[in-house]
């Protein structure tokens, strides 16, 4: 699938990078690096090129974020980890997932691949080494509320409910959510709209509680949204949680 080959500001010293479908980032602090999620194990390639385009090489990233162990996220993490000495965070409640190569939720997808959408996915998934991905067999483990000591500092917020482990990275100082798969900006069924919304219930483990999650994002005010899949959106989520609460 396409892979974007530009590096893209999207918010203060954060790059958009990945697929037309699967979103990570960089984020960039005092020539050091973040990354948040690692999409699919084919996008190593486009990580090197993005860290060339800025000016960066490998040795200028400190440190591995992960939004939560589906298959789409943890990618290249394991190289990440294992070959350049990068540690990967993750909330604990993720650590058994991302041993087992990301554990997706396969029956949904099979249910849903009559939808053209999905099976774009899912062909995409495929193409890009997306049906054997490297256990990430090692983590540092972060907790809600934790401020993190890496570049760009994100403050850790717990939002299960996509899986039992998601969490939501939010950098205060540039007004930024980095929001894994608890919210995204297109309808994953159709890949239709660009508005902040739940996934279907058919790829959240618990969607009553991916629903009550949201609330934890109440008071963060206005955000630049910046998604695991979809485009990114400016504004207050206000609303956002308020129509979820309606659709229930
Ligand atoms: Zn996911």
């Amino acid at each position: 699938m396409a892979i974007t080959d530009t590096a893209f500001e999207i918010a203060d010293g954060v790059y958009r990078c990945g697929s037309d479908r699967v979103n990570w980032y960089l984020i960039e602090e005092d020539d050091a690096l973040t990354v948040v999620d690692t999409g699919f194990p084919t996008h190593w390639q486009q990580l090197l090129d993005r860290l060339d385009a800025l000016g960066y090489e490998l040795a200028n990233v400190d440190a591995c974020l992960l939004t939560h162990a589906h298959p789409d996220h943890i990618g290249f993490a394991e190289r990440l980890r294992e070959f350049e000495d990068i540690p990967v965070w993750l909330h604990a409640a993720g650590r058994r997932r991302a041993r087992a190569g990301g554990d997706p939720p396969l029956g949904g997808l099979v249910k849903n691949l009559w939808r053209p959408a999905v099976l774009r996915y899912f062909v995409e998934v495929v193409q890009s080494d997306g049906t054997s991905i490297p256990p990430v067999t090692a983590v540092e483990t972060v907790a809600d509320g934790d401020e993190l000591d890496v570049p760009g500092h994100p403050r850790v917020i717990h939002v299960p409910g996509h899986t039992e482990g998601d969490v939501a990275f939010y950098l205060p100082d540039r007004d930024a959510l980095l929001c894994g798969d608890a919210l995204a900006t297109v309808d994953f069924e159709t890949w239709q709209g660009n508005r902040p919304q739940l996934l279907p219930p058919w790829l959240n483990v618990d969607h009553a509680q991916a629903r009550a999650s949201l609330d934890r994002f109440e008071s963060l005010g206005d955000v630049v949204l910046l998604p695991g899949h979809g485009d990114p959106w400016t504004g207050r989520l206000t609303e956002t949680i308020r129509a979820e609460q309606i659709r229930s």
